[in-house]
């Protein structure tokens, strides 16, 4: 029933806190260079549960959101030259690839980046939790279709630790310390440990204790142990290399300059959080420390390359960062069990039926 015959679509929508709807609407026309996806799977970010909890409100309503999302090509333009139909693909970033940002490589600093977030309707969002979209080819990395759709959904997020960690330099003989077992420490755990460099993990719910656990991680339990302490002990008195911050809080901010070596640590600010936490470290540290305090956000093309090879080769194997699945039409239960303190991604499936007719072109 699908290709050519896919006239309107249904996706999931934010239209107050507290409230995801299902709405529907006419398909845009297929362009030159665009592709027509049958969308599989699309995960629920800290970004869009966020704001289903009514702490991001500053993004706006009716909110399209899902940015994490996975499916396969149906049909594609004119004038696309590599990706065919049965392509399974995830979704990566949008950008004209005219701007000075984008040919510098920094697609990610697009000038007409937000514009893709406005749709017909007043909509805004990147549409994810749709189940079909029409998009860029140049929007889209090619994945393994050994993966599911859930796990090929890693890429975005998985494409923003990498860029993180290209800014930290993290090198093999690094110790780095990841602050906080949920889905983005371990992902940007699994991403450092490709790297070559140790890995310690702090955390303190169980269940994320465990979960770092089983990927092989050494983990500190912070309730049961000073994980600034056990640092020092785990690393002969040093302290770590490197620090990634994957929890907004003024608390970690604290304990990761503490857990850092006395000269010249650098620290990763991953995570956001509202209200923003308090840096909570003196400006006299990070001047006699010599520290570097790095931010991150986004990625880039090169990113996203690297985050489909650590998924395609499983080098970074998120199974266990899918909490649950639902269809789109429990879109409001699937937010509340991403926005369950201590859950993993929870996956909007779009389609009952899975990728039968689009099982790719291996
Ligand atoms: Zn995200
Ligand atoms: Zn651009």
């Amino acid at each position: 029933m699908d290709k050519n015959t896919v006239k309107t679509f249904r996706f999931g929508v934010l239209t107050s806190k507290g409230h995801a709807e299902v709405h529907e609407m006419k398909l845009p026309k297929l362009g030159e260079h665009q592709i027509l996806i049958k969308q599989l799977a699309c995960n629920i970010c800290t970004a869009d549960y966020g704001q289903w909890l009514g702490l991001r409100e500053h993004q706006g309503y009716p909110m399209a959101g899902g940015h994490e999302g996975a499916g396969v090509i149906l049909e594609t333009g004119a004038k696309v030259v590599e990706l065919l139909p049965g392509d399974f693909v995830a979704i990566s970033n949008n950008y004209c690839g005219e701007c000075e940002h984008c040919r510098k490589g920094e697609e990610s600093q697009c000038v007409i980046r937000s514009s893709y977030d406005l749709h017909e309707g007043g909509y805004k969002g990147r549409m994810g939790f749709a189940e079909y979209q029409v998009r860029n080819a140049t929007a889209v990395m090619k994945m393994n279709p050994e993966l599911s759709p859930g796990e090929a959904a890693f890429l975005e997020p998985l494409a923003t630790a990498a860029k993180g960690i290209g800014k930290l330099r993290v090198s093999p003989q690094d110790t780095v310390a990841v602050i906080g077992a949920g889905t983005m420490g371990l992902l940007n755990a699994q991403a450092v440990r490709a790297c070559g460099a140790r890995v310690i993990v702090t955390e303190m719910m169980e269940k994320k204790i465990k979960t770092a656990k089983a990927m092989g991680f050494e983990v500190i339990d912070a309730g049961a142990a000073d994980p600034v302490e056990r640092v020092k002990q785990m690393t002969g008195g040093r302290g770590a290399d490197a620090v990634i911050v994957a929890v907004g809080a003024t608390k970690a901010n604290e304990q990761a300059a503490a857990i850092l070596k006395h000269f010249d640590g650098r620290m990763l600010m991953f995570a956001a959080a509202y209200p923003a936490p308090e840096l909570g470290i003196s400006s006299n540290d990070i001047h006699y420390r010599r520290m570097e305090i790095l931010g991150t956000y986004l990625g880039d093309t090169k990113d996203f390359l690297e985050a489909a090879r650590l998924l395609n080769q499983r080098v970074v194997d998120v199974r266990p960062l899918i909490e649950a699945s639902y269809p789109l039409e429990d879109i409001q239960k699937a937010f509340e069990e991403a926005a369950r303190p201590g859950n993993y991604r929870v996956s909007v499936m779009l389609h009952e039926s899975g990728r039968e007719e689009g099982t790719c072109s291996k």
